[in-house]
C-alpha cells in the first residue's frame, strides 16, 4: 500500500511537498539575514563570505551556509568568485528599498512572534490563542508591557504598508474626499502614500497615543501641513466629520462584537455623504490560492479573537453597524477594499 501510494506521486509533488515542509527553514533564514542586514551590507558591491562574517561578528563558515541556502531560493546569488551579490528579492530586505520588506521580515522570525507557532496544535484543538497560552496575555497587552518587541511589530507593520499602500493608492480614487480619518494608522504609512498621491487632500492619523508618538513620516515633509495627528482609543470615539474613513488591517483583529463597537464609532463620526474603506483580506472561495488564508491562520495563532472574513461575512457586519456595502475593490497586492456607505 505504501509503495504504490510513494510510486504514485510524482517527484514534482514530492519536491512541492519537501520545499513546503521545511518552509520553517527559509522563513527563518530570511529573518536572520534580515535582522543581521546582510542586504544593506552587500548594497551594490558584493561581498565575500569574511566581509559578511566581519560585519555581522558571524562564524564565517556558518553564515556561508545561510547564505548558500539563500541563494537557493533567489535571495542573493553568489558570483564565480564566491562572493555573494544582491538580487532583486534580497533588495527588498535592504533597509532603503522603497518597499523594504526587512522590517516585516524581522518581525515574522522575531521569538515573540515566532515560538507561538510551535503552538498551533493547541490553537487548532482548544480554538485559543497560542501566544495568549504561551505569553499569558493578549498580544495588544504584551506590547503595552514589552516596548522593544512592540517597537519590531510597528516596523513590521510599517514594512508591510509600504508593501501594500502603493496597491491601495493606485486601486482607488482618493481625490474627491476633502478630509480622510486613518483609524488605528499605525506609524502613519498608508495615509503619507494616500496625502502624498492626492495634494489637496487632507488627513488625521488616529491610534493609539504611545504608537502615534512614533509617525514620525508626518511630521516632517510635504504632507505635514496637511495633516493631524490624534491618540485615540476607537472603542470609545474615533476623528469626528470626515467625509472618508479608512482602516486597514484593523478588523481583522476583532471578532464581530469588538469590530461592532469599531464600525458603529465610525458611523457616529462620518459625515452623512461620506465614505468608509475597510482594507483587509476578503477570503476567497475554497480551494483558491490565497494569502488571506494565511494570514487567517496567523490570526489564530496571535490574536483569536481576530480572522478574517468573506464578502458576505463583511456584508453581514457593516449592515448591523448601519453601513451598507458598495463595493469591494481588489487591488493588485494581497488586500481588497471593502467600500460602503452609511444608511
Ligand atoms: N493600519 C496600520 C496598523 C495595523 S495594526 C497598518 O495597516 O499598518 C493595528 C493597529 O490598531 C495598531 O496600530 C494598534 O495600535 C491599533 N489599535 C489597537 N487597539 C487600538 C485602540 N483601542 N484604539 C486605537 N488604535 C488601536
Amino acid at each position: 500500500m505504501a509503495d504504490t501510494y510513494s510510486e504514485s506521486a510524482t517527484p514534482a509533488e514530492l519536491a512541492q511537498l519537501n520545499q513546503l515542509l521545511y518552509g520553517f527553514v527559509t522563513s527563518q533564514a530570511i529573518y536572520v539575514a534580515a535582522n543581521l542586514k546582510i542586504a544593506d551590507l552587500i548594497g551594490d558591491v558584493p561581498k565575500t563570505t569574511e566581509e559578511v562574517a566581519r560585519a555581522t561578528k558571524a562564524h564565517a563558515p556558518s553564515i556561508r551556509r545561510l547564505l548558500r541556502m539563500l541563494t537557493s531560493v533567489g535571495i542573493f546569488a553568489e558570483d564565480e568568485n564566491g562572493r555573494f551579490q544582491q538580487t532583486r528579492l534580497s533588495a527588498l530586505l535592504h533597509s532603503d528599498h522603497p518597499r523594504s520588506a526587512r522590517a516585516l521580515a524581522v518581525l515574522c522570525g522575531s521569538p515573540f512572534f515566532w515560538r507561538p507557532w510551535g503552538e498551533l496544535q493547541g490553537a487548532v484543538l482548544e480554538g485559543r490563542s497560542a501566544f495568549e497560552q504561551m505569553f499569558g496575555a493578549s498580544l495588544f497587552e504584551y506590547y503595552a508591557s514589552h516596548p522593544d518587541d512592540a517597537a519590531i511589530a510597528n516596523a513590521g507593520f510599517n514594512s508591510a504598508s509600504s508593501i501594500d499602500a502603493p496597491t491601495v493608492v493606485a486601486a482607488y480614487d482618493f481625490s474627491r474626499f476633502e478630509r480622510i480619518v486613518d483609524v488605528g494608522g499605525g506609524h502613519g504609512g498608508l495615509l503619507h502614500a494616500i496625502l502624498t498621491a492626492n495634494p489637496k487632500l487632507r488627513g488625521v492619523l488616529a491610534d493609539q497615543p504611545a504608537v502615534v508618538a512614533g509617525a514620525t513620516v508626518l511630521r516632517t515633509g510635504s504632507v505635514a501641513s496637511r495633516c493631524e495627528i490624534q491618540g485615540v482609543d476607537f472603542f470609545v470615539s474615533v476623528p469626528e466629520g470626515a467625509d472618508a474613513y479608512i482602516m486597514k488591517w484593523i478588523i481583522h483583529d476583532w471578532n464581530d462584537e469588538d469590530s461592532l463597537r469599531i464600525l458603529r464609532n465610525c458611523r457616529n463620526a462620518i459625515r452623512s455623504d461620506g465614505v468608509l474603506l475597510i482594507v483587509d483580506s476578503v477570503l476567497k472561495p475554497p480551494n483558491e490560492p490565497d494569502p488571506g488564508k494565511l494570514m487567517d491562520l496567523n490570526m489564530l495563532v496571535m490574536a483569536p479573537t481576530g480572522r478574517e472574513r468573506t464578502e458576505s461575512e463583511f456584508r453581514g457586519l457593516l449592515s448591523k453597524a448601519g453601513f451598507s456595502l458598495t463595493r469591494f475593490i481588489p487591488t493588485v497586492g494581497t488586500l481588497s477594499i471593502v467600500e460602503s456607505r452609511p444608511t
